[in-house]
């Protein structure tokens, strides 16, 4: 694990004021009295072009997750669920080498988000941002790791000019957070794996030009179907999954002033299926910005912000 840095402006962290600064993040600097963002720079069009982020989904669900991004010079990879082979052949698919990737973040322990770091780090050579808390509760063995960076959750991580927030979430992981990546003003939400509406979330959705959002089940499907009791109520519960409905309720609140897509993400294969959560989107909110799915069997379309 790296203490010194020679990360440089490829990795620099600040933490926003009023969180607990704590200079242990590792091969990056983090500066509690750093410039908190201006926000309102978000809303700005002037700065938008057609291609300044891309972004597919590799897989996306409880059989394995991750989600590539490129910006400015930058492509990071959010999370290593799906096998590095498999990573590899996916983004070849896309024209893109695996080992061009500038870096790997992690947003909980969970083996669906977490299980092939390792893999992806010695095979490829991608450092690993991830929070302590998270690498000490990964329940899974990923081998040895020789280029950690450490990050908290509420951090903004660097990358050039690309921004990565990291949004702490009441999922039940150690440590989970969400993801919004910004570039030249434009800003893409990872939101998976959310545990409830929280409060910030309609904030961080309503800021966003594309996203992830998670449309975990269908109530009625979940209810019915073969999980064993005590798994449903960890799903529906606080901590576990958004429903379709939750999903689309939250779509409905944020409207579509800023945002331009969705892409309904962490499918579940036996509670839910692509057609009914599409419908319930559609039926709660009429399908205010172009819907899309992030599937669980294969990579997603592009999407550009
Ligand atoms: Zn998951
Ligand atoms: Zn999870």
């Amino acid at each position: 694990m790296r203490r010194a840095s020679l990360w440089g402006e490829r990795g620099v962290c600040y933490r926003p004021p009023g969180l607990v600064s704590e200079n242990v993040t590792g091969g990056f600097t983090c500066r509690s009295e750093a410039e908190p963002v201006d926000k309102r720079v978000f809303g700005q069009r002037d700065t938008y072009r057609e291609d300044s982020m891309l972004t597919f989904s590799l897989q996306s669900g409880s059989n394995g997750n991750a989600i590539y991004v490129e910006a400015d010079g930058v492509s990071l990879l959010f999370d290593a669920g799906i096998s590095g082979r498999q990573a590899e052949l996916r983004l070849q698919q896309f024209g893109k080498d695996i080992r061009d990737v500038t870096a790997l973040l992690i947003s909980h322990d969970h083996a669906d988000h977490i299980r092939c770091a390792g893999i992806y780090h010695r095979k490829f050579g991608l450092p690993v941002f991830v929070t302590p808390q998270t690498l000490a509760r990964t329940p899974c063995t990923l081998g040895d790791i020789s280029h950690v960076e450490h990050f908290f959750a509420g951090d903004v991580i660097s990358f050039g000019l690309v921004r990565v927030y990291t949004i702490p979430t009441p999922h039940d992981a150690a440590d989970g957070v969400a993801f919004v990546v910004e570039s030249k003003g434009n800003r893409l939400g990872i939101f998976t794996d959310l545990g409830h509406l929280f409060p910030e979330l309609i904030d961080w959705l309503s800021d966003v030009d594309g996203a992830y959002l998670e449309s975990n089940y269908d109530p009625q499907m979940l209810a019915e179907g073969p999980y064993p009791p005590h798994l449903k109520q960890r799903i529906r519960g606080p901590h576990g999954h958004l429903s379709n409905a939750e999903s689309a309720r939250l779509a409905a609140q944020v409207g579509n002033e800023r945002l331009r897509w969705l892409a309904l993400a962490h499918l579940s294969e036996q509670n839910n299926c692509p057609s009914v959560a599409l419908e319930t989107h559609r039926r709660v909110h009429g399908g205010i910005v172009p819907l899309h799915v992030a599937g669980r069997y294969g990579p997603s379309e592009v999407f550009r912000l």
